[in-house]
């Protein structure tokens, strides 16, 4: 079945941070993708812009070579590169400076959209908002797009927000979430509010607890430094985890749009209850086989800051009363997987007695490494001899339904960026969600600082520290493995 590729109209794309990493690995190949599939028109107008001294072919090569190790060969058709590569420009440009500025506003057309991507460190977001507006180049038809993180507390969240609120209207900001750029997380919001036969057991009735695990092999890699002030729970909870929470733990909104959606977020962030030091473990990978730990890592003697952090959490209103949600993420783990698991309660009274084999139904999102959809259901065991009962997935993998172009899912940052482009907000975090989401995270990270509580040790390649299996294990749960 061929895919429905609505085309955008032209517009000028200009990326703030257009000669650094996430510019290399995502935007640029995100951009190039859809521009190879007809969304993007060949009128759009890209600009990088930074502080390196590089001019429009020194960029283009850059841009080539982002496409070559990051596009998949079928795309890279040489006339379709060539054509995109044209459309791109370079501004030298500073973002405390004053360089540029004047030559970008002249480079912008006006009768186009324009999006502006801050693919820059958090601390120049402010300027770059006030330059534009004194470059006259924040005006209605513009959107920024901002990256994580977005604040390191409440305190700088807010701050971030109302220096953004000074020169662009909510309606124009885009805060990213890589997350909700994939295609089964909007699935997830398809299968609960386009079917009948899930939400109606879609509360504590009928759940028994929702698992959410993102687990990665790699270490804290080159971002030691920054990593060690931020941890786990700033770099993984507060805003990829909780905004998976929100999706599956929301009201049905009465509409698909960006309000009504973002509104149920809100409240379910806003249900969160505080979390005791009983509903959290901590943890810090060990050095393993040659394999340096956390702490070489990060060139420290003594840091705290978890790399692994797993919580159980409950959001206290009517649906979900006595349902825990089990939150996990870490780094060096068995393997690296994202999913979401929907355990439901066992049948209240089994007609084959207590049998092997019967198990409660799992409805599992799977994000990462491939992403799918499986609901496990008991079945008889085929063949003679009696009722004997096995577990099977049923899967929902798009590649049998939809055929093979649904196993080319797009990139998130290609949904989102073409989202931002037709000005549909849906995906992206509001700033009140954003601060709801810090004024929960914060007492948590102030309590551990307050008890000058120590990570426990995992070892590189394990499931975490054990004590997180004891958080399951005393509610008489279990993690699934981890497995990809
Ligand atoms: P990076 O590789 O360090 O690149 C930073 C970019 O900003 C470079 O293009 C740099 O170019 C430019 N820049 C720095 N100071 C500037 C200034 N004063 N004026 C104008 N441009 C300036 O960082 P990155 O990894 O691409 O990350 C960019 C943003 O995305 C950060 O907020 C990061 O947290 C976020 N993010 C990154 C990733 C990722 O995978 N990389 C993932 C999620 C979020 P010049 O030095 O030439 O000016």
């Amino acid at each position: 079945m061929a895919s429905r590729i609505i085309p955008v109209d032209p517009f000028d794309l200009v990326i703030f941070g257009g000669t650094g990493d996430l510019a290399r690995r995502k935007i640029l190949p995100a951009l190039y993708r859809r521009f190879w599939a007809g969304q993007i028109p060949p009128e759009v107008a890209i600009i990088g812009a930074a502080r390196s001294d590089l001019d429009d072919a020194q960029y283009r090569a850059f841009a080539r070579e982002a496409i070559e190790e990051f596009v998949s060969e079928v795309k890279r058709v040489p006339a379709t590169v060539e054509a995109f590569l044209g459309r791109l420009r370079y501004v030298v440009i500073d973002a405390r400076g004053e360089t540029g500025w004047a030559e970008l506003s002249r480079l912008m057309r006006a009768d186009v959209d324009h999006a502006f991507y801050f693919s820059v460190g958090p601390s120049l977001f402010g300027d770059l908002a006030q330059r534009l507006r004194d470059n006259g180049m924040a005006g209605p038809e513009a959107r920024i797009v901002v990256e994580k993180p977005f604040g390191h507390d409440l305190a700088s969240a807010r701050a971030l927000n109302r220096t953004l609120a000074q020169h662009f209207d909510e309606a124009q900001i885009y805060r990213i979430d890589h997350y909700l750029g994939k295609e089964t997380v909007q699935n997830l919001m398809a299968i609960r509010f386009g079917n009948m036969l899930f939400e109606p057991l879609w509360n504590a009735q009928y759940i028994d607890h929702i698992q959410i695990t993102v687990a990665e092999t790699v270490g804290v890699g080159g971002r030691g430094p920054y990593y060690d002030r931020s941890g786990a729970m700033r770099d993984m909870v507060q805003n990829h985890m909780m905004q998976l929470l929100c999706l599956i733990a929301m009201e049905p909104p009465s509409h698909f749009d960006p309000d009504a959606v973002r509104d149920e977020k809100l409240k379910v962030i806003r249900a969160l209850d505080a979390l005791g030091p009983e509903d959290i473990v901590r943890g810090q990978y060990c050095a393993d086989d040659g394999v340096p730990g956390y702490l070489t890592d990060v060139d420290s003697r003594d840091s705290t800051t978890e790399s692994f952090v797993a919580l159980r959490l409950a959001v206290s209103n009517w649906r979900w009363k006595g349902t825990p949600f089990y939150l996990r993420t870490g780094k060096r783990m068995r393997a690296r997987t994202s999913e979401i698991a929907i355990t439901f309660k066992e049948p209240p009274h089994s007609i084959f007695g207590v049998q092997k084999g019967q198990a409660p139904n799992v409805l599992v999102i799977k994000l990462q490494p491939n992403e799918g959809i499986t609901l496990n259901v008991t079945i008889k065991e085929p063949g003679p001899g009696g009722m004997r009962l096995i577990e099977v997935p049923l899967d929902m993998s798009f590649a049998e339904a939809l055929g093979p172009e649904a196993q080319d899912i797009p990139d998130a940052y290609e949904r989102l960026i073409m989202d931002v482009i037709r000005g549909n907000q849906t995906l992206f975090m509001r700033g009140d969600e954003v601060e709801a989401a810090w004024a929960w995270t914060d007492p948590i990270i102030a309590g551990w600082e307050a008890r000058e509580d120590r990570p426990r040790p995992y070892d590189a390649g394990s499931s975490g520290p054990e004590d997180s299996l004891m958080l399951m294990h005393r509610d008489g749960r279990r993690w699934r493995e981890v497995r990809p």
